[in-house]
């Protein structure tokens, strides 16, 4: 494959809108979470589409959790349909037949939700390994989809296809329109999906490769190192570690590493 450039349109940075929050979600029926919508909607933290994305769990209780913590993980209804391509309605065993009865509004398929999280990590990973300088770079790229359950495509430019057709879909949200107030019919609702998937694409178009964190016991991916608020990301370049507490902790375990060598003092 030639040396592949991506392009991200329209070139600047485009913000990250927040996400309806969930007040209380519950699984009472297998595969199934109960939500309870309120609160107000609330902003992904800068780098969970690198850092929190990977530590949420795929069961039914810790996706029910994951609403909780961070707001509606993906599309309730048919509209899901629109932003997973490659994804058929009769994927889901839970689904009713007719995709024309949509699901009540208060539901939440928990394969769906796990679906979008497994997708949204394979296009990081893909990203991260694109970005890397790992040497066999293509076949790993390839491999990054198979490790998150998908069949492996048979070639690295069948990966990228992959990896622009979900991307852009999951964009859908945030494609130009105009509002007037009057209907709510057509109206996109952001879900965490999508804003990690605009987390990603502005991350692309900032040209930043992620870095895995120095702290042995760490080693999250991270592009800015956050503050001791764990809010603020401040730097990027020449930075080893994803956060300052992490530096400390590398810095005391090499500091008593190096004092064990020395040998107790006489
Ligand atoms: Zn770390």
């Amino acid at each position: 494959m030639s040396q592949l450039r991506i392009s991200v349109w329209p070139g600047t940075p485009v913000e990250v809108p927040a996400v309806p929050s969930v007040e209380t979600a519950e699984v009472n029926v297998p595969g199934i979470l109960d939500l309870v919508p309120g609160g107000p909607d609330r902003q992904l933290p800068p780098e969970f589409f690198l850092r929190e994305l990977f530590e949420l769990g795929l069961d039914d209780e810790s996706l029910a959790d994951a609403c909780s913590a961070v707001g509606l993980l993906c599309p309730q209804d048919t509209k899901y349909v629109e932003v997973l391509p490659y994804v058929s309605w009769a994927d889901f065993d839970l689904l009713p037949s007719d995709p024309r009865e949509a699901p009540p509004s208060s539901t939440l398929y928990a394969e769906m939700a796990r679906l979008t999280v497994r997708v949204a990590r394979a296009l990081v990973d893909h990203w991260a390994v694109h970005t890397s300088t790992m040497r066999r770079k293509q076949a790993a790229i390839v491999h990054a989809w198979r490790l998150r359950g998908f069949n492996q495509p048979e070639s690295v430019e069948e990966a990228w296809t992959l990896w622009s057709d979900y991307l852009n879909a999951a964009l859908r949200p945030f494609h130009v329109r105009v509002s007037t107030g009057q209907g709510t019919a057509h109206a996109v609702v952001p879900t965490v999906y999508s804003c990690v998937a605009l987390q990603l694409a502005n991350a692309v178009n900032d040209g930043l490769p992620p870095h895995e964190c120095a702290n042995e016991t760490c080693q999250r991916r991270f592009i800015r190192q956050s503050g001791d608020s764990g809010t603020q990301h401040v730097r990027s370049r020449g930075v080893i570690y994803c956060s300052m507490s992490c530096a400390r902790a590398q810095n005391n375990r090499e500091y008593r590493r190096r004092q064990r060598k020395k040998g107790p003092k006489a």
